[in-house]
């Protein structure tokens, strides 16, 4: 039986046992996905290994941090300092990324996507954002503080802090803050997001299960939008195809993952 598990903190709201251990029980795969607390992020590596665990993803605020306890980084993870998928290949902790292509999925039904504002500058903005760039679509980042901010401005993103801000036109508009994760907050000041919302067609919130502020002030400007759900299932699908080596058809592992949303 193999183990594995989500670190994170908080972690009590994840749905990912769920989706995976729907997989495992109806495709009668040997493994069991569980949660893990997890308050340092210094001790992930030691805490995976103690457990004995196959495989695990992370979340916030731990994506970084899981980077650099990796003893080697595969693909896209590589490129922008963020894993959200832990691998134990015999002892050695591989590490993945598979945030931005399955954000790319959850929004496949957006048209002509060219101009894209995201709202956070934190691990999920930095998947996203490399992703969107590769993909030809310019990017602009908007964030509470300056810090983070210089990352993406190497990269060729157009970045702003709430102080120096000045809206533009935008195809869509992405919530990757955790404002409205666990509060009743907006990602930045109501008025600027008001502001934003006259300027885009779509808007989504890489949060999931909820209709958080953000989301509440889209439909109330009758916005097309959507939460993070599909980008949940299209990160998931990737992640779970790594746990079980390639032994299971994707298509089977996408229906039984989408199958536990609705438990
Ligand atoms: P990080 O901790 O890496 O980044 C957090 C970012 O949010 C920072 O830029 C921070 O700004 C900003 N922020 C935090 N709180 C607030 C606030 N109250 N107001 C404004 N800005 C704020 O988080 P992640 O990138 O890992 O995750 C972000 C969110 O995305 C989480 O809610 C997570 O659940 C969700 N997520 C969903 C996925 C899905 O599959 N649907 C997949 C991955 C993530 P500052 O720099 O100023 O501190």
């Amino acid at each position: 039986m193999q183990l594995f598990s989500i670190f994170g903190n908080p972690v009590a709201h994840s749905r990912s046992p769920l989706m995976h251990n729907s997989v495992f029980k109806h495709l009668s795969y040997k493994a069991c996905y569980t949660r893990t607390l997890l308050e340092d992020s210094t001790k992930l590596k030691e805490t995976f290994f103690k457990l004995k665990l196959s495989g695990a993803n992370v979340t916030v605020p731990h994506k970084e941090a899981a980077f650099e306890a990796c003893d080697e980084v595969r693909g896209f993870a590589k490129k922008i300092g963020v894993v959200n998928t832990l691998i134990n290949e015999n002892g050695r902790l591989i590490g993945y990324n598979t945030d931005a292509d399955g954000f790319l999925y959850a929004i496949s039904e957006f048209q002509n996507i060219k101009k894209v504002l995201i709202i956070g500058a934190g691990g999920t903005a930095k998947a996203l954002a490399i992703r969107f760039l590769d993909e030809g679509i310019k990017v602009s980042v908007l964030n509470r503080s300056e810090g983070r901010l210089a990352y993406f401005q190497d990269f060729g993103c157009s970045v702003n802090s709430w102080d120096n801000f000045k809206v533009s036109e935008y195809d869509l508009v992405i919530n990757t803050t955790s404002a409205g994760l666990q509060d009743t907050e907006l990602p930045a000041p109501k008025e600027m997001i008001e502001d934003i919302f006259k300027h885009t067609r779509y808007v989504a919130d890489a949060i999931y299960g909820k209709v958080t502020p953000f989301l509440a002030l889209a439909q109330e400007k009758q916005l097309t939008y959507k939460d993070g759900a599909d980008m949940l299932l299209g990160q998931g699908v990737l992640a779970n195809e790594l746990f079980v080596n390639k032994k299971l058809a994707k298509e089977d592992i996408e229906k039984y993952m989408k199958a536990s949303f609705s438990l």
